[in-house]
């Protein structure tokens, strides 16, 4: 839908890679921003989102690019956001809006709450969307498109400044969903940073066996190795904070992860064929609710398209 007027007049980014870049991109794709600005922390990463263009300015100081900006999104890694939250809390104007899109909530509203000024309104948020890759030029304007982005709002938060961040991530291409942040971050730590973990133990483990070679893993890796190679390519400073701040909802669901995983290992071992055939079919039927939703498509390797970044 193109907009007849943009929804703000500044919109600061603080952070450029794969998630503020794509937001910058899906920003101008849907006519929401009249100017976006945007800050890095590295020169380089400043120089390459100049260089790719979709800020209209980039900053050195974030709080040269969140003065008078009327939303801030931040979109460094969670393990980063204090610091952000503590540079641009002074530059930040009445009325304005800040988020983020930290893969962690609670940890998030502990952390940059206290910076957030008088009036202005913080409403953490989370969009359920990435990829492997990282950096301002991993960007694209596709990724939020029906994808679920969700909101934590603290208790008291301001109901138009609710629905005005809503109307943003649709016009973004999201669905929006609000829920607790305590909520989140047990949902999340099992639909994401559990399988993370699991991808990433795997992937150390092959690498670590002594009688399979590094090449021969790399040979003749199947589709189920490979596809976890790909999640345990994704970028390390952003799932150690995830860890570090999602821990009691992490150990909760590993907890219960660990018991299933022991009643599988007695299963092979006393051969109880029926156990294994129940869980799998079972299993399978879920697959099928996620592509019958729309969040994957059935397509061979996954429906990923190999092109895309
Ligand atoms: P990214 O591609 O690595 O980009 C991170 C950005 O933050 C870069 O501009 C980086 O600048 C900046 N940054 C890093 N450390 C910083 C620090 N200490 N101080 C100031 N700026 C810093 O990361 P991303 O994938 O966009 O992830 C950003 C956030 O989105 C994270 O909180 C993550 O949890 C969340 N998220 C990620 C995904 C995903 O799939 N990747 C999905 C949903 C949500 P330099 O390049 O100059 O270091």
């Amino acid at each position: 839908m193109t907009r007849t007027a943009p929804l703000f007049t500044k919109v600061a980014l603080i952070g450029v890679g794969l998630i503020g870049s794509s937001l910058a991109h899906a920003m101008r794709r849907g006519g929401l921003a009249a100017h976006i600005a945007g800050h890095a922390r590295s020169p380089e990463t400043r120089a390459r989102a100049a260089e790719l263009g979709f800020c209209d300015s980039m900053h050195a100081e974030a709080a040269d690019a969140a003065r008078g900006a009327d939303l801030v999104i931040l979109c460094t890694p969670v393990g980063a956001l204090q610091a952000a939250a503590a540079a641009i809390g002074p530059a930040l104007k009445p009325g304005a809006i800040v988020s983020d899109v930290g893969s962690v909530k609670t940890a998030v509203i502990r952390d940059v709450g206290p910076h957030i000024p008088e009036g202005v309104h913080f409403i953490p948020g989370h969009p359920i969307a990435g990829t492997e890759h990282s950096g301002p030029d991993a960007g694209f304007a596709e990724l939020f498109d029906g994808r679920w982005c969700i909101l934590t709002p603290v208790p008291g938060t301001d109901e138009q400044a609710l629905s005005t961040l809503i109307e943003f991530w649709r016009g973004c291409g999201s669905r929006v969903e609000v829920m607790d942040s305590k909520h989140h971050d047990l949902v999340l730590a099992i639909t994401s940073h559990l399988p993370h973990l699991i991808a990433y133990n795997i992937v150390g483990t092959a690498d670590d066996l002594e009688q399979v070679t590094q090449g021969e893993i790399i040979k003749f890796s199947a589709g189920g190795f490979r596809d976890f190679t790909r999640i345990a390519a994704s970028d390390p400073v952003m799932w150690r904070d995830v860890f570090l701040n999602n821990r009691e909802a992490v150990l909760e669901v590993l907890g219960r992860f660990s018991e299933d995983l022991s009643a599988l290992q007695r299963a092979i071992r006393w051969g109880d064929g029926e156990m294994l055939f129940e869980l799998f079919t079972r299993t399978r039927a879920i697959r099928r609710s996620i592509i019958a939703a729309g969040q994957d498509t059935a397509a061979p390797n996954f429906g990923r398209n190999t092109k895309t970044p």
